[in-house]
């Protein structure tokens, strides 16, 4: 089958999959011409970055905190695409908790980058100064060019660095296990450095961390209404059964009807793709990469208590399980414990394997027990409602060599086009990620420029672009 060549006036487009991949093609597909039609099986929107109402309760919950940084060029232009960029919270500070209460707020202060965050960082009582001059050493290492991805993984890195015990349990253990979602010994150096140079390094503005302010399903089912605007439809409780291309179109099986398109994106998580497709011979290579990608859990614990335990908004906690802590009737705009005395905290643990197994209540009582070594006013607090989210395939595995195993948008059929954030997008498994891809996918699909650039480097950093 040779390459048909799109005309957006007339032709039509199916994407399997409501996530950030599919929603950001989705918008600018339908924003370029194309007659867009959206299917998701679930009843909201989102995918892995969504919201619901608990069952038996009156809360609507996030199936887990989400946050991005300032270098998520393309998902903060999804925002202002759809008009919801104010509902996003922007922090400069995060502060670093111990057990017994020692914190340290790490912040850009007025040096050029990438030492922006040096005063903050000296000043901080969770290290000492053997930790600080080995981070300072290593991530000076980390200065000058991403490094290949050669399948060493990024302890073995830190060791080969001289990094002391501490100052991976203190610093690069929790920054690195919350962005990517992986045990140290199981990610690639390649992601770990560029996590550093993108958000650390670069400039401050890239550091900076943003929350969102609504439930992610509210967030992200605007994209619908961007969508319809445009002509296009998005179906939620549609889910595709299979789908099958040939030179005139592809034809999906949506709930036991067929629907044809001109065009697909298939933008499902990378274990869902291998159900939908025939056992077709020219698919056997894309079957056999998507074999090699691994996923990890992540395990959000929601806690209400009758009474706020910290004033502060979030925090990484040190050298326990839970490793942030997010005071969501703080940061949710629609939320109103605080006005009746109560609170509403979520912790998360990133690369939860330990918790897969383990009960709701074992977990719920380990998370509070922890949580009062943070906030002592937690011991006293009671706690009114708690429920845990595990993510059990929460993202795909950064792991040594694991970029050879993510296919690019095209795929053997040229009517066939992949999204989602496991896909070739040079990002680890992120909302920023998936939106690269999902307008990724768009530009493979047709001749509109949709992806944007990252944040320049400012200071030193420019040397090193
Ligand atoms: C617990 C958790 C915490 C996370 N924290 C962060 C974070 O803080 N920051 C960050 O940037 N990223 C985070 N991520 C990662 C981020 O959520 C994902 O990378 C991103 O949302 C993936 O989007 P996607 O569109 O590629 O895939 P998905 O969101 O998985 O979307 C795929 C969609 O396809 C649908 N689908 C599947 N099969 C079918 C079918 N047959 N028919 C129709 N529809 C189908 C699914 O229901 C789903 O809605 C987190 C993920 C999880 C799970």
């Amino acid at each position: 089958m040779s390459a048909p060549q799109p005309n957006p006036q007339r032709s039509s487009v199916a994407i399997v999959g409501g996530g950030l991949a599919g929603l950001a093609a989705g918008s600018a597909l339908a924003e370029a011409g194309y007659q867009v039609e959206l299917f998701e099986r679930r009843p909201y929107l989102g995918g892995r970055a969504s919201s619901y109402e608990l069952p038996g309760t009156a809360e609507v919950v996030d199936n887990c905190q989400h946050v991005l940084l300032g270098c998520c060029t393309n998902l903060i232009e999804f925002y202002r695409r759809l008009g919801v960029e104010q509902q996003i919270r922007w922090y400069d500070e995060i502060t670093f908790i111990l057990p017994g209460g020692r914190s340290s707020t790490l912040k850009p202060g007025a040096l050029p980058p990438p030492f922006h965050a040096a005063p903050s960082f000296l000043d901080s009582s969770v290290l000492d100064l053997k930790d600080k001059l080995a981070i300072a050493r290593a991530m000076m290492a980390l200065v000058p060019k991403l490094p290949k991805d050669d399948g060493e993984n990024f302890l073995s890195w830190l060791l080969r660095h001289g990094q002391p015990q501490q100052a991976i349990n203190r610093f690069w253990m929790p920054v690195l296990v919350s962005a990517l979602n992986e045990d140290l010994d199981r990610m690639s150096v390649r992601y770990a450095a560029q996590v550093f140079r993108e958000s650390f390094l670069k400039s401050a503005e890239a550091g900076r961390m943003g929350v969102p302010s609504v439930p992610l399903s509210q967030l992200y089912g605007t994209a619908a209404d961007y969508i319809e605007a445009r002509g296009g439809k998005v179906h939620t409780r549609a889910a595709v059964d299979s789908v099958r291309a040939d030179a005139e179109g592809v034809q999906l099986c949506v709930g036991g009807e067929d629907v044809r398109a001109d065009y697909a994106i298939l933008a499902t998580p990378f274990n869902g793709v291998e159900k939908l497709l025939p056992d077709a011979p020219e698919l056997g290579p894309l079957r056999d990469q998507l074999r090699n990608l691994t996923s990890s859990p992540i395990t959000g614990i929601h806690l209400w208590f009758d009474r706020e335990v910290t004033p502060l908004e979030h925090a990484v906690l040190l050298e326990r399980t839970i490793q942030w802590m997010f005071q969501k009737s703080k940061i949710l705009a629609t939320r109103r414990d605080s006005a009746q005395g109560g609170s509403y905290l979520e912790l998360v643990v990133s690369a939860s394997k330990t918790l897969v197994e383990k009960s709701r209540a074992e977990i719920i009582e380990m998370a509070v027990m922890e949580l009062g070594e943070f906030f002592p006013a937690a011991r006293e607090a009671k706690l009114t409602k708690a429920t845990v989210i595990k993510e059990v395939h929460a993202t795909f595995s950064p792991a040594p060599g694991s970029d050879a195993f993510r296919p690019s948008h095209i795929s053997p059929w040229p009517r066939l086009f992949l999204a989602g954030d496991w896909t070739a997008t040079g990002w680890p498994s992120t909302m920023e990620g998936a939106v690269r891809s999902g307008y990724g996918a768009a530009e493979a699909l047709s001749s509109g420029k949709f992806l944007v650039p990252d944040l320049p480097a400012k200071g030193l950093m420019r040397l090193f672009e």
